[in-house]
This record gives structure tokens, sequence and C-alpha cells, in this order.
């Protein structure tokens, strides 16, 4: 029987096989290495990782992909098919001391929520490549003053190292997405550039920071720090959020953090 794509799940095939050459050179798979695959699909990827690799694990959570995707790896190597929701996947339970590394051409639909997820767990994670809309992947490496700077950029730069590899036009998947796609490596520090106290606290703040980008940060920050708290950080009260580099919030943070910590 023939899959019908579905969007729900945003189903998108790549089909292209240069495409298809360049994703697995960039990962670059080595026998033993731990990789986890988000979303395999029809197994465009799966199947040439899970040569290189000899073993694989995927998530995918369109049950009638499953028994096809386990036919086409026989003979292959070991390929284990976890049939589940990526959003509620324990990445940390399945590296246990070591760490994975994640791979996938990601279902748009989900695609922010699931990096959140993946962040949230960096420790377990050793790197990630994945395909995503070429306009996230603007908005995970723009840089302050530039208009796709915002919470995603920030939250993802403070926990990895964030590498556009190329771009791919939609005629390289099956249906083709209304949407241009890159290909993005996001590799977790190991010894962050910036720190805070609390990542608790910077979600906070930078999520009520860019709740108004238009405004001032006096008056977003309005309820989590007074004028004279953005003072003493060094930080200019009147700036607007899309121009304070990562190194700030994470002052502005540790700001809040102390607060807290007195209340
Ligand atoms: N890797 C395949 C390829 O490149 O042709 C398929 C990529 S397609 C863009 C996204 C895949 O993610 C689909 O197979 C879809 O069923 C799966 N998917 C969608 N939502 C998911 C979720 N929440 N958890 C795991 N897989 C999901």
């Amino acid at each position: 029987m023939t899959h019908q794509a579905r969007k729900r799940f945003g189903q998108n095939f790549l089909h292209d096989p240069a495409i298809i050459e360049r994703i697995v050179q960039a990962i670059r798979p080595q026998p033993g290495q731990r990789l986890v695959e988000i979303g395999p699909g029809k197994g465009a990827i799966t199947l040439p990782l899970l040569a290189a690799c000899g073993r694989l694990e995927v998530i995918e959570l369109d049950r009638d992909l499953v028994q096809p995707l386990a036919d086409r790896a026989q003979g292959i190597g070991e390929l284990v098919i976890h049939q589940q929701d990526a959003l509620r996947f324990d990445f940390a339970a399945l590296a246990g001391d070591g760490r994975v590394r994640t791979v996938g051409n990601l279902p748009y639909n989900i695609s922010t929520p699931l990096l959140f997820h993946l962040i949230a767990q960096s420790d377990s994670i050793q790197d990630m490549h994945f395909m995503l809309q070429q306009e996230v992947v603007d908005r995970m490496a723009a840089t302050p003053g530039n208009r796709d700077y915002g919470r995603l950029s920030i939250m993802i730069q403070y926990h990895c190292r964030v590498e556009p590899l190329f771009g791919v036009g939609p005629g390289a998947f099956q249906p083709a997405p209304r949407v241009h796609s890159a290909f993005v490596r996001l590799t977790p520090w190991q010894q962050p550039p910036v720190s805070v106290r609390d990542t608790d606290c910077l979600a906070t703040l930078v999520r009520q920071a860019f709740s108004q980008r238009r405004k001032t940060l006096r008056n977003t920050l309005k309820g989590l720090l007074s004028e004279q708290d953005i003072l003493a950080t060094g930080t200019d009260p009147t700036a607007r959020p899309e121009t304070i580099p990562l190194e700030q919030y994470a002052a502005l943070a540790d700001r809040l953090a102390e607060h807290k910590q007195g209340e």
C-alpha cells in the first residue's frame, strides 16, 4: 500500500539523491556512534546513516510508516524504532552517561517547540543536524540588530554553536513545501561562552523582552526588573530588545535571579 503524505505530521519526504548525500557527508556518521534520527519517514536519510553506523535509533510518530521502515532496514543494520512523539521523547534517558548525536529532516509544524525540548536536554546531546525552514535557521543564527534576532536566537545560541550549512529548495521534497529550507548544525557548548545562574530566569526574561519588540527594555521588563536594575547591569534601559547581545541578557537574567533568591 502506498503511503499518502500527511500534512498534520509535517511530512515532506526528501527525494533528491544529491541533497541526501550532502546531508550524510555533513553528519559524517561513524561506526559505533550513537545516532538518533527524529522523523525518519520512509528512510531517505535513515538507510544511508544505518549503513554507515551499523545501528540507529529513530523516533517516528506515524505508525503507518513503522513496518515499511523496518522492512527496508533488513540486512543493512540494526534499526531501533520508537513509535513515539519526539516532543515527549526522553533523550537524556537514552543517552545515559554518554551523549547522543541527533539528526533529522524535522516536521516543520513543530520545529520551534522541538528545538526547545532538545536544548533543555543539551547536556545529553553531542550535536544536532537538522533540516528546517530557512526562516527558522535565519532566526537561530541572527545577531543583535538583525530583524530576525529574537528569543530563538538567544536561547539557541546560549546553549549551542549554530552553523548554517546549506540551503535546500522546495523541489528536493515530495510533496514540495511552500517554504525554502536549510540544513544546520547545532553543537551544544562544552564550555559555554556565556553562563547564567539560572536558565529559567534567562528564559523568562527573554520571553518578556520580546513580547513587544518595538518597546524599550524599560517598558517590556516592567514587573521583572526596574530601570535601576537595568542600569546596574550596564544596559541602556531605553534600548530596544533586538539590539541587546546575549552577554547583556545574561547579566539581566542574573539580576533577576538575585531578586528571586532574595524573595
Ligand atoms: N526523514 C524523512 C525524509 O527526509 O524524507 C521524513 C521527513 S518529514 C519532513 C518529517 C517526519 O517526522 C515524518 O516522517 C513525520 O511522520 C515525522 N513526525 C511528525 N511529527 C512527529 C513527532 N511529533 N515525533 C516524531 N516524528 C514526527
